[in-house]
């Protein structure tokens, strides 16, 4: 696995949203709704491999062996399961911003999958002082659940339920790691803006009316 590059400030990137501020809400937002309808953008095995690039989890060359095996029947089971991975994600961060206990059945199966596909660290010696970094071996098409099962025990286990949200205005969720710690859109660009444009014709209807 490469390290994560630094990334551009953008809402999208490579056609994938990252604004969650944690890999497995980013994850999670790999079905956002676009013009009021639920847009799946692991749309195939080629497009799962581009998120996973994108999120800065596999080096170019990880990419191409996988990519010979994007035809096969594993292929297309591992995108199946990590899409209902991503569902049943989705559900239990749901209720657990909401305050509720992560279901047993989650955990056992965070707990499968992580013995099954581990994530391992690595020393990485570029510079003077060598940094310690997640790392996983992306053989076959399942593999890929090694960094998506961490991060989603991670985001139970270590991050605050107070500071993951999801978005006001839609289905995207992300972790508010502002300093004040009040964030309410996924992002200014794509909720934030027409929320402000709509208050601002509000009241010009209200301005209107007055006059
Ligand atoms: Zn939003």
């Amino acid at each position: 696995m490469k390290q994560r590059r630094k990334i551009p400030d953008s809402d999208w990137r490579d056609g994938f949203l990252f604004v969650g501020n944690h890999l497995a809400l980013d994850f999670l937002n790999t079905r956002p709704i676009q013009n009021g309808e639920a847009r799946e953008l692991l749309s195939d095995f080629g497009a799962l491999l581009r998120w996973f690039q994108a999120a800065g989890l596999l080096s170019t060359r990880e990419m191409a062996n996988l990519q010979l095996q994007g035809e096969s029947v594993t292929a297309r089971r591992a995108l199946e399961a990590m899409r209902r991975f991503r569902e049943k994600l989705r559900k239990e961060v749901l209720a657990w911003e909401g305050g509720a206990h992560v279901h047993r059945s989650t955990v056992e199966e965070l707990n499968q999958l992580m013995a099954v596909h581990p994530m391992l660290s690595k020393l990485e010696a570029t510079g003077n002082v060598p940094f310690m970094g997640p790392w996983f071996e992306p053989f076959l098409p399942e593999d890929l659940f090694a960094p998506l099962a961490h991060s989603a025990a991670k985001l139970f286990a270590e991050a605050d339920r107070n500071r993951v949200r999801k978005c006001g205005q839609c289905v995207l969720h992300f972790y508010d790691t502002s300093k004040k710690g009040t964030r309410r859109w996924c992002s200014m660009q794509l909720c934030g803006n027409r929320l402000k444009v709509a208050a601002y014709a509000a009241r010009q209807r209200l301005n209107a009316n007055e006059g």
